[in-house]
């Protein structure tokens, strides 16, 4: 494309969305980085264009999208609108008139405001090769359900983690700054007979073979995501980071309320369920009543992670408190864990 006699080259990301432009000499001029709903979660640069997220165009006056038959709001994830067609009878998702992309962002694309497309990787019914661009390689028998919700989640995380860091990773794809933060990982779907649905972090992610399909429920959901951040800790941890620095840490919020840590005046650090949706899951996947692991800054750090990647704190002062604390360190610790 060009602006005031300059030539651009507009570079896009799997979903179409525009990511970057580029100068005729090669040089990056701009870049741009979505949250999965296509809210902007970091811009570097003049971008020259008003086609983003999804190659649509924005009116950044109003924070909508245009997509032709209807207006998109990034924010709301939800079109503004309800859709004149129903889509496809026979999936109670697209009944869902206001919804965007049947809610699966990272999956589907809405060329026309009317309907959802798959991308390339998915068309062919594929996921775990993308999954090896993270660094990730999944063993044993994962239902193809759960290797969708390994591919959702890792790639929110990893949305996540470039959206915040910053100059270090200026013209990295997502999937490199995720692969470099935690280096390589296996998924492992244990062939041990135990009907739970326990998984633990084990340098990876391995879970029991009761969880086999289930990842997708209610209470397991976000739990790949918790079960990273105690990988991302384990990985800071060594700089004093992570959970060493909460548990040494009073979160306080815009009222002066305590939230979290050392009491005021002193005492034991403690977990509280202040400024999260609920105390149980899956707004907590180790919620501090479930037991005596509950209560440790450990399992406090994996929970403050998975509601930071995901943007789901509670909306009020504490919840904006916790998000607020884990922004600033992660903007000073992901960076620091690009580097070899
Ligand atoms: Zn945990």
């Amino acid at each position: 494309m060009r602006e005031d006699g300059a030539l651009y080259w507009l570079m896009t990301d799997h979903l179409g969305s525009t990511a970057a432009t580029v100068t005729e000499t090669g040089m990056l001029a701009s870049e741009l980085r979505y949250k999965a709903f296509g809210e902007t979660r970091y811009a570097a640069g003049e971008v020259a264009s008003s086609f983003r997220y999804t190659g649509q165009r924005e009116e950044s006056d109003i924070g909508l999208y245009y997509y032709r038959a209807r207006w998109y709001d990034p924010a709301l994830g939800r079109f503004t609108s309800a859709d004149s067609t129903v889509p496809q009878v026979n999936n109670p998702q697209s009944l869902n008139r206001y919804a965007y992309v049947i809610n699966n962002p990272l999956r589907y694309i809405d060329p026309s405001g009317h309907t959802y497309l798959c991308d390339e990787e998915c068309d062919k019914g594929n996921w775990s090769p993308s999954l090896k661009q993270y660094g990730i390689t999944l063993s044993g028998g994962w239902k193809a359900s759960d290797i969708s919700v390994i591919q959702q989640e890792v790639a929110v995380i990893a949305a996540a983690l470039a959206g915040i860091c910053g100059e270090t990773c200026f013209g990295m794809p997502d999937h490199q700054v995720f692969s470099q933060v935690f280096g390589s990982m296996t998924f492992t779907l244990l062939d041990n007979g135990a009907t739970g649905t326990g998984c633990a972090a084990g340098g990876g992610f391995e879970c029991d073979e009761g969880a086999r399909g289930r990842l997708a429920e209610d209470t397991q959901r976000g739990l790949v995501t918790h079960e990273l951040g105690h990988n991302f800790d384990h990985s800071i941890d060594a700089w004093g980071y992570g959970r060493t620095m909460l548990s040494q840490t009073t979160i306080v919020d815009a009222n002066g309320n305590y939230v979290e840590g050392i009491p005021f005046g002193g005492g034991a650090w403690a977990r509280t369920d202040a400024g999260y949706r609920s105390d149980w899951f899956p707004d907590q996947q180790h919620p501090r009543r479930l037991d005596n692991l509950g209560q440790t800054a450990g399992e406090g750090f994996a929970d403050m992670f998975m509601n930071w990647v995901q943007n789901s704190f509670a909306n009020d002062p504490a919840g904006q408190a916790r998000h607020n604390w884990m922004t600033v360190h992660m903007a000073e610790w992901v960076p620091k864990a690009m580097q070899p």
